[in-house]
């Protein structure tokens, strides 16, 4: 079948679109038609080259609906409504614990560019190119995806605003609810105010935890933040920050929860910490001029304190996503508040948009809201 699909590894500033040839979806895989895509940090950061081979098609925000079963598809009926998320075996440790995102075959099945047997479901003539991007490569009209990718949402929910849910919303809700589990009368320090960090301060807010500190370098942000939930808001550049964050409680925080890749908010996370306080972060820090970054670990010894990395939020879509979109229901969980709405044709200037913050998290139309 014929496709329009967003190309990466073709050089440019963002992928651009073409016509490329789908296969039909193999046993247990079904065939989605995209409704929209969120973009993410994580598609900026492969669409020049990174852990997964190119050509490619990346996106891994994908909503739409079921429009071809593959052999064996038990889960679903053509028709449904489904988010898509991460990909994982089902079968190993992790899997069957219900923690998906450290499956052991994360890497390949998200980042691999195709399935575990070495097929692809796209080609441009000749050409292989690359699918299977955490299991959806959905800057596309169609997707192939796994079953185990998809997640069932109710008809009544306005599918063009849900994919984000997969996995900005759940890495920051996720993180704040299922990894750290703060919860009533807790205190928190959230580092980073993007996609992830918005959805870490709502969750806060959400579970009721006392005192919600929020951090960036961005004013226009941290009023964002004020309007979902922060109790407590400083710029990252001001003079005495550790000092001024810990003295919210007089004693630090419960937990930080850091979204940003710089070595010295990771030593602040650690720095704010109150006793037995933890860690929590979504990216590792990049070297700086004095090299890796390291923790100060008679800090974490004499306080009894954690840093704890963490994926997807640590969460099992398939039960936790259709609970964030009730929460939503109940405006307990704005998030749709971040999202800003693309044509399909202008993901370049949705992709300068991500890069630049001036969107906090774009989301493209693959087709008009008529025949959604
Ligand atoms: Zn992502
Ligand atoms: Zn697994």
């Amino acid at each position: 079948m014929k496709i329009t699909a967003a190309l990466s590894g073709r050089g440019g500033e963002a992928p651009q679109l073409v016509e490329l040839e789908q296969e039909a979806p193999r046993a247990g895989e079904m065939r989605i038609r995209l409704v929209a895509t969120g973009i993410c940090h994580t598609d900026l950061h492969e669409h020049p080259g990174r852990h997964s081979p190119q050509p490619i098609v990346l996106g891994h925000e994908g909503a739409g609906v079921v429009e071809e079963l593959g052999e064996g598809v038990t889960d679903f009926a053509v028709g449904d409504h489904v988010i898509l998320s991460g990909n994982s075996c089902g079968q190993c440790p992790s899997c069957l614990a219900g923690l998906p995102t450290y499956c052991d075959l994360a890497m390949p099945l998200c980042f691999g560019g195709k399935r575990l047997d070495g097929s692809t479901a796209l080609c441009a003539g000749d050409e292989t190119v690359h699918s299977h991007f955490f299991g959806q490569s959905s800057f596309a009209t169609h997707s192939i995806v796994p079953q185990r990718t998809a997640v069932k949402m109710a008809k009544d929910l306005p599918l063009e605003k849900l994919g984000p849910l997969g996995c900005g919303v759940v890495t920051g809700a996720g993180g704040v609810i299922e990894a750290l589990k703060v919860g009533f009368g807790d205190t928190i320090a959230v580092f980073g105010t993007g996609g992830v960090g918005l959805s870490a301060v709502m969750a806060a807010k959400l579970v009721g935890a006392k005192r919600i500190v929020a951090v960036d370098l961005s004013d226009e942000r941290l009023e964002m933040a004020r309007e979902f939930g922060a109790t407590d808001t400083f710029r990252g550049d001001q003079d005495g920050l550790a000092d001024a964050i810990r003295q919210v409680t007089g004693r630090g925080v419960d937990y930080t929860f850091n979204t940003t890749n710089a070595g010295a908010v990771h030593t602040l996370a650690l720095e704010v910490l109150a006793m037995n306080g933890m860690a929590g972060f979504v990216a590792a820090p990049l070297p700086d001029k004095d090299g890796p970054w390291s923790p100060q670990m008679f800090a974490m010894l004499a306080g009894g304190r954690q840093l704890r990395g963490i994926l997807g939020g640590d969460a099992n879509p398939r039960t936790f996503l259709p609970q964030l979109a009730e929460y939503w229901r109940q405006g307990l969980l704005p998030f749709d508040r971040m999202l800003k709405f693309y044509p399909f044709a202008d993901i370049e200037r949705a992709f300068a948009d991500a890069k630049s913050g001036v969107a906090i998290k774009p989301v493209l139309l693959m087709e008009s809201q008529d025949d959604a």
